[in-house]
């Protein structure tokens, strides 16, 4: 296990341990995820073929309230990670204050390589495996990486069909039409983007003069892109699986946004549009884009991405984490190092599970909010925990992450003392 994605993830709770006055019980149960499911998936292929693909659901930990986290489709889903993404929710949902515990989900699959007929059946198939493993009292996916409103609906739908009622609190992130929240979509880059502008002015930066690359091009980056490009920021670097490009000048990410929304990757943007002969452009890889000197580098795309191997070679003076776990443990302590400024995932894309909370909420009460509501109460938490995750950095000289794992593990701390004993085994009966 040393090397694995979730024992590095832990090292970041070690490191905030020192600043939180917490029981040992408390403490070790933290270390370990509450349960974990293994499931197969067999598919019927248009070709009339079986496949059986592996799915994955991790509750992590529920101490403050039902688990709460995405469902995530790519070849290299493993338990490994899907355990670390579940680590990761559950403290993203304590530093927002969110009444949810942290659970994750994935299946490995390259969803692309499935037409749109295959990914219904295994997206039905995945919620028949893990039905008795979820619910809106227990544990409500949501998307996460090539898992979008439609595979939400369906996965809803199925709930629905099995427990024999309309259940649309199973799941958030759901289209308008199946009870999703307005706002829902871009909330992750919305939430980043409140962050954003709530940090960057303390260290008197201004849109205007403030350089950024993203990498990843989804719905956290590319919406996120279009976000800063609006407000004036000059957004001159992004990237998908594919590679990337960058202009000088700042890219026009609106057009870009088009472009990749009619099924074309970033790499042709430029190439094989009539802005090739417009601007100045350079395509680049995703290791040189995380090169670049930059004021701001938002990865938003997988895990991993700034690692021991690459860390020196990263020039921006603050990252801003829109993906989950980009940056690992070893290269954390570089960058802190070199005095850049990481702002962490468990804080930065915290607006997409806000939101979700949101959509929970409008489902079980029936009530359904305008755009303006949304965002003016996610603007408000993400504000509000923001300032106070800085608070926590500058009292104790610590860096953003740390501080958010310490408010984290205060509200944790606080739920799991609560619930006094109840949790543990004593003489092999619960107390
Ligand atoms: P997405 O599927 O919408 O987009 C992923 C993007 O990353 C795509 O542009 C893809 O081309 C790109 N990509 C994939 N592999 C890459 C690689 N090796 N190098 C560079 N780019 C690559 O996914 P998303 O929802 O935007 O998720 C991105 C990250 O944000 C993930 O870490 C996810 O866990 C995190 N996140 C998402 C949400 C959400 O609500 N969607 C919420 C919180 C966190």
């Amino acid at each position: 296990m040393s090397d694995s994605l979730f024992s590095d993830a832990s090292k970041r709770l070690e490191k905030a341990l020192k600043y939180v006055s917490l029981s040992e019980d408390v403490t070790e149960s933290l270390k370990h995820p509450k349960s974990s499911l293994s499931v197969s998936i067999p598919v019927r292929m248009d070709n009339g073929s079986l496949k059986v693909f592996q799915g994955y659901r991790v509750r992590y930990d529920d101490t403050r309230g039902p688990a709460k986290g995405g469902v995530r489709y790519h070849p290299n889903v493993s338990l490994d990670e899907v355990q670390s993404l579940a680590f990761w929710m559950t403290f993203k949902c304590a530093v927002l204050n969110l009444p949810f515990g942290g659970g994750k989900g994935g299946i490995t699959v390259e969803p692309k390589a499935l037409s749109k007929f295959e990914l219904e059946r295994l997206t039905r198939g995945y919620i028949d495996a893990i039905a008795d493993f979820i619910g809106p009292n227990v544990d409500i996916p949501a998307p996460d990486v090539y898992t979008n409103a439609m595979i939400m609906g369906w996965m809803m739908d199925q709930y629905s069909i099995i427990r024999r009622q309309i259940t649309p609190a199973v799941v958030t992130g759901k289209p308008l039409t199946m009870g999703g929240s307005v706002g829902r979509e871009s909330a992750t880059a919305t939430g980043a983007f409140y962050v954003i502008e709530s940090m960057l002015p303390k260290f008197e930066k201004v849109p205007t003069t403030t350089t950024v690359a993203i990498q990843g091009f989804g719905n956290a980056g590319g919406i996120l892109a279009e976000l800063l490009y609006k407000a004036g920021y000059k957004v001159v670097a992004v990237s998908d699986s594919q590679g990337g490009i960058y202009s000088k000048q700042g890219l026009d990410i609106p057009h870009i946004r088009q472009h990749k929304a009619s099924g074309n990757g970033i790499k042709s943007v430029y190439c094989k549009s009539s802005v090739c002969n417009l601007e100045d452009h350079e395509l680049l890889t995703n290791e040189e884009l995380l090169a670049l000197d930059v004021d701001v580098l938002i990865p938003s795309a997988l895990e991993n991405q700034i690692y021991e191997g690459n860390v020196n070679n990263v020039k921006a003076k603050f990252i801003f984490e829109a993906a989950n776990g980009p940056t690992t443990s070893a290269a954390d302590q570089v960058l802190e190092d070199k005095g850049i400024y990481v702002f962490p995932d468990i804080l930065v894309n915290a607006g997409g599970v806000t939101v979700s909370y949101f959509e929970w909420v409008q489902n079980r009460s029936g009530l359904y909010w305008t755009l303006d509501e949304v965002n003016q109460r996610l603007k408000q938490k993400m504000v509000e925990e923001t300032q106070q995750i800085w608070s926590i950095s500058q009292e104790f000289g610590i860096s953003m992450r740390t501080a958010a794992y310490v408010h984290a593990l205060n509200r944790l701390g606080e739920a799991r003392t609560a619930k006094g004993t109840r949790d543990y085994y004593i003489n092999g009966r619960k107390s």
